[in-house]
């Protein structure tokens, strides 16, 4: 699999039968498969597969199989003056990410990842992931004995906020001193900083662990951007361990069973050589705080790689078709991706009564007549036809009238490209809980069905025409 990078010049890299992975901000990533019979009559690369057969028919404007996925989840993140102290305790100041059951947070073994800014010594800058693998927070219940509240309530700003320690502790740990690490700029570059040090702006100890695992010395974190996560390890549970506990199965699930699929599809080495479409995932950033943003679904992303993959249908003049971008469209599906809702036995009647999806009996179609997921009947024919194909169950999921109902990238996906889409995920409980659980075999069936609609796409496709 071969990096590609957005400035490139595709045309000049990218092939029939190749493989190819990109990302933007390092936080959505792209990765695709060009069938050997992609528009293969107009190519003009040397590394044309000469065995690549039936090419007679192939005309400009293939399609793209699509399934797009988020890998963003609720949590906390630290905030840009994160360093406060309280009664005797050091504090963390975080912020909220998107929509979270921020109740679930209380009392868990807490820990920060994500990436830093570092300088290097040539004077550039890079980033680094970071994980700090081991419970440095945690956000403290009252006990009931000093507020007997009936409702679990608190404020988000004051107390949902994480300790990370005792003052008099760190005291010891330095020496009794309260001497912050000294940053190592020379004099000259020292006369002016905009901003305070990161050593200043937040507890120095966490700057100092960032550093260590960013394998730096702490006067070159220049900036972070760390999140809150529960240190507990995902794990199999239930009496027959048919179940998973995991944080961030919404949509870390989905992604993991798209990106499978894609990889299953290709796996073989004639797995692309009668194949006429691009087998493409695209896991977005920032779907749950509404994906307005250069890396979000609702960003000029997807259309853009669309745009360009279709350009590759370039004539040996280098003359790129003039309709192939919107030929593409027309001829192409997106499957998006997200995780839907098993039925809760606690909270039976919260669910359609006839649209309550069970866990372990397959993927969930979403539908919603006011759109705010983007399935149609054409999508499910062909869906239910990839899962047939598969030999994989489905299930079909509706909210009540009377429910409000979440949506997702299917809409603005299918609005910004005019692509057919259809909305559809694993069933869990407890969305968007610090620790959600989902069915095992849901995984399987999942992958299954996003290798047969990679596989079946191209020839499928032809048999749906809706004009
Ligand atoms: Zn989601």
């Amino acid at each position: 699999m071969h990096r590609l990078l957005e400035k490139d010049p595709w045309a000049k890299i990218c092939a029939p039968g190749g493989k190819y992975y990109l990302t933007r901000n390092a936080s959505t990533i792209l990765a695709f498969a060009i069938g050997k019979n992609w528009k293969v009559c107009y190519w003009n690369s040397p590394a044309v597969d000469s065995d690549a057969k039936s090419v007679s028919h192939i005309q400009p404007g293939n399609p793209i199989a699509m399934i797009g996925a988020h890998t963003d989840s609720c949590t906390l993140r630290v905030k840009p003056v994160s360093k406060k102290q309280s009664d005797g305790f050091i504090q963390v100041g975080v912020e909220t990410y998107g929509g979270g059951l921020w109740h679930t947070w209380f009392d868990r073994d807490l820990s920060i990842a994500g990436r830093a800014f570092v300088k290097a010594g040539d004077g550039s800058y890079t980033q680094k992931l970071v994980k700090i693998d081991r419970p440095i927070l945690r956000i403290p219940t009252l006990a009931i004995h000093l507020d007997r509240q009936e409702k679990f309530e608190f404020n988000k700003e004051t107390q949902l906020f994480p300790i990370a320690g005792l003052v008099a502790a760190e005291l010891n740990r330095r020496g009794q001193s309260d001497h912050t690490p000294s940053s190592s700029t020379t004099e000259e570059e020292a006369d002016y900083a905009p901003l305070k040090a990161t050593t200043e702006r937040h507890h120095p100890y966490m700057v100092e662990l960032i550093a260590k695992e960013a394998k730096v010395d702490p006067s070159e974190v220049v900036d972070f951007e760390m999140v809150l996560y529960d240190t507990q390890k995902a794990c199999v549970g239930g009496l027959n361990e048919e179940l998973m506990f995991s944080p961030r199965l919404d949509n870390l699930e989905m992604s993991y069973c798209s990106t499978m699929g894609l990889i299953n599809s290709v796996h073989s080495p004639s797995s692309l050589d009668c194949e006429t479409a691009i087998r493409l995932i695209s896991l977005f950033d920032h779907e749950e705080i509404g994906s307005e943003t250069a890396q979000g679904a609702d960003s000029n992303f997807l259309p853009t790689m669309v745009r360009r993959l279709s350009a590759l249908s370039l004539k040996g003049s280098g003359e790129p078709d003039a309709d192939a971008y919107e030929q593409t469209l027309s001829k192409s599906f997106l499957v998006s991706a997200d995780m839907a809702h098993s039925v809760n036995p606690n909270y039976a009647s919260k669910y359609e009564s006839d649209h309550k999806p069970e866990m372990n009996k397959g993927t969930v179609i979403k539908i919603n007549a006011n759109a705010r997921y983007a399935t149609n009947s054409p999508g499910i024919v062909l869906i239910e036809e990839a899962a047939r194909r598969a030999r994989v169950p489905l299930q079909l999921f509706v909210v009540r009238n009377d429910s409000s109902c979440g949506s997702t990238i299917g809409p603005m996906l299918s609005s910004s490209l005019g692509t057919r889409t259809l909305d559809l995920g694993n069933p869990q409980l407890s969305m968007h809980s610090i620790r959600e659980t989902g069915g095992v075999y849901d995984v399987e069936y999942a992958i299954k069905l996003f290798e047969s609609f990679f596989e079946h796409y191209s020839e499928l496709e032809k048999k749906f025409v809706v004009d």
